[in-house]
């Protein structure tokens, strides 16, 4: 890449707006439009990252580190030069076509009744909710069509992971979740492989600008999870898409004081409740309060809604998790 490219990249990625889509928040004004907030990239209590969105440029009076967008794609994501060059690029690109992506699918849920059908039976019924998360469906066989009749690129396409190598579209027959920078795709046939992401990461925790600000946060592994507890009203709900939280994940649990619900599957072998506890211990080192909380065997909060556990229930067995 040139330097011209370069030049035009940075252009197009304007620092602030970049920090800010990785949860940075900006907390004192200086002078000169220049901002200082809490540093993203070392443990920081005091405000020492300052950023000048004029010149592009950040540098923090903590770790000393400091440079342009791709300088702080190399530290927060620890990779080198090329690497988040190409971070950059995609993220770039990858944004917008999400959007349309996303929106393409949800105009598609409301015209298969399998896909309503199968969320009535994972116990998903309100429509606010499905607003909430924005949930969509993929037929399949039509996406690459319309993406290209859009104008986009088939490489492009393929980059993206939504069409595979011998151009079909990747989704077939999914409910497809859009998270941030990726789409959870969830099978409705019992054939394919359940859970699917598009190449890349898979975000920080979902729907975490919601959850942040409450002092109690319930953490589960599934967006299945999330979806019957927002459902029942716990709107302080957060998920890992995963029992192995990334570091993104981990720091945002940690961005405050608060207490850490977590309501892992109780599968029948224990791994939930072993990553569970593992994970306690971690916050517990860094000062967060956490529960694990007991489901009934074999048991996932989603299985405990459907087969009839309530908003009541479920609340005593917050109050009774341990810590
Ligand atoms: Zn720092």
């Amino acid at each position: 890449m040139n330097r011209q490219a370069l030049d035009d990249l940075k252009q197009q990625i304007p620092l602030m707006g970049y920090l800010q889509a990785h949860d940075w928040q900006p907390a004192r004004p200086l002078s000169r439009g220049r901002w200082m907030g809490l540093c993203p990239l070392h443990e920081d209590r005091q405000p020492s990252f300052l950023v000048d969105p004029n010149q592009d440029l950040f540098y923090c009076y903590g770790c000393g580190r400091g440079g342009d967008v791709i300088r702080f794609a190399e530290l927060y994501h620890q990779v080198k030069f090329p690497q988040a060059v190409e971070w950059l690029r995609q993220w770039r690109g990858a944004e917008p076509l999400l959007h349309e992506v996303a929106r393409f699918y949800r105009v598609q849920f409301h015209r298969h009744s399998k896909a309503v059908a199968y969320l009535y039976q994972r116990g998903i019924r309100s429509p606010a909710l499905i607003e909430h998360m924005q949930i969509g469906y993929a037929p399949g066989g039509c996406l690459r069509g319309w993406l290209t009749q859009l104008g986009h690129s088939l490489p492009i396409l393929r980059q993206a992971g939504l069409v595979t190598d011998v151009g079909y579209d990747a989704y077939v027959r999914r409910i497809v979740f859009p998270l941030e920078g990726n789409l959870y795709g969830r099978s409705l046939s019992a054939a394919a492989p359940p859970h699917r992401f598009l190449p890349g990461a898979k975000g920080g925790l979902y729907s975490w600008k919601q959850a942040q600000s409450y002092p109690e946060v319930i953490l589960v592994e599934g967006l299945f999870d999330y979806a019957v507890l927002w459902q029942a009203g716990f709107h302080n709900v957060t998920c890992s898409l995963g029992t192995h939280l990334n570091a993104r994940q981990f720091r945002q649990l940690c961005d405050g004081t608060r207490t850490v619900y977590l309501a892992f599957d109780a599968d029948r072998n224990g791994s939930g409740q072993q990553a569970a506890q593992c994970l306690s211990r971690s916050l517990r080192e860094r000062g967060i309060t956490a529960c694990c909380v007991s489901l009934p065997d074999g048991h996932d909060p989603n299985s405990f809604f459907v087969q009839g556990g309530d908003a009541r229930h479920f609340q005593s067995l917050l109050e009774a998790a341990l810590p």
